[in-house]
């Protein structure tokens, strides 16, 4: 009589895609379940801020733009400084001249946008013309794109403005922003600096380490916060548009000369 015997088993765990996988999946749930915790709590707009049509799809609600101007968003994309986010890297580098020069302060640049178009825009009517709900679609696209990166931070810091530049907005613009981007990721706000000097004016066609230089002292600690927080901490430094970036160095160097290990600059927008 004959017996059945089971083939051998021929499953084996790739640990290595599994846990991607398993990293991707969660990654994934979390983005879905903020989006919808947000969708609870706060109301949209009916028309495309860009062109004025109709929003019809819950996407267009979320992002408060049409699928066409979605589609037009400048997105950054292509090789890029993995300290700076500059795209002015040779091939088969992965750091661009002006960091291996000058390296900034900070570790790395998350941000979704170029300063161009529709973002520019937006940017432009949030803090010049006083629209003060887009604040809400600013910082939805700042915290998916930061959750969908996969990075660990301790605490955020958003980068302390002018009197001069509440002055013209009305409003703190990038406390609304930075108090949506804490209570969506769960990770904390603290407020260990502040802007103790003004910004000189900008010096075209200076070098890097000359505009580092200029803005040191710009910011310092504040009297009132106990540096023992920042001991050993990764720090995210948000701000709506980083430009040259040297206005985040001059604030990431005081985080890091008081103890922080790593400064993670998240923004909407990078020139
Ligand atoms: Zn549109
Ligand atoms: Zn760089």
């Amino acid at each position: 009589m004959e017996t059945f015997k089971s083939p051998p088993s021929k499953f084996v765990l790739n640990t290595k895609i599994f846990l991607t996988k398993l990293r991707k999946a969660i990654v994934r749930n979390v983005v879905r379940a903020t989006k919808e915790v947000d969708k609870a709590i706060y109301a949209d707009s009916l028309v495309c801020f860009n062109c004025g049509n109709e929003l019809r799809t819950e996407n267009e609600f979320y992002t408060t733009l049409c699928g066409a101007c979605s589609n037009h968003l400048p997105a950054r994309r292509g090789r890029h400084c993995k300290y700076c986010g500059a795209y002015t890297i040779e091939s088969d580098e992965k750091v661009c001249p002006d960091c291996r020069l000058t390296p900034p302060e900070f570790e790395r640049v998350i941000a979704p946008f170029e300063n161009k178009g529709v973002v520019k825009q937006m940017l432009h009517d949030y803090k010049k013309s006083g629209f003060k709900y887009l604040y809400l679609y600013i910082a939805r696209f700042i915290t998916d794109h930061f959750l969908t990166a996969g990075y660990y931070a301790d605490y955020v810091v958003y980068m302390p403005s002018t009197k001069r530049q509440r002055f013209i907005t009305g409003f703190n613009s990038l406390k609304k922003i930075a108090d949506y981007f804490s209570k969506r990721t769960g990770i904390p706000q603290i407020y260990p600096v502040y802007r103790s000097k003004n910004i000189p004016e900008y010096m075209a066609g200076t070098d890097r380490a000359t505009r580092y230089e200029s803005l040191y002292g710009v910011f310092s600690i504040n009297p009132e916060f106990s540096i023992d927080v920042l001991q050993d901490k990764t720090i995210i430094l948000l701000n709506d548009h980083m430009n040259t970036g040297a206005t985040e160095n001059a604030c990431a160097r005081v985080l890091k000369e008081n103890g922080a290990a790593n400064v993670i600059i998240v923004a909407f927008a990078r020139s």
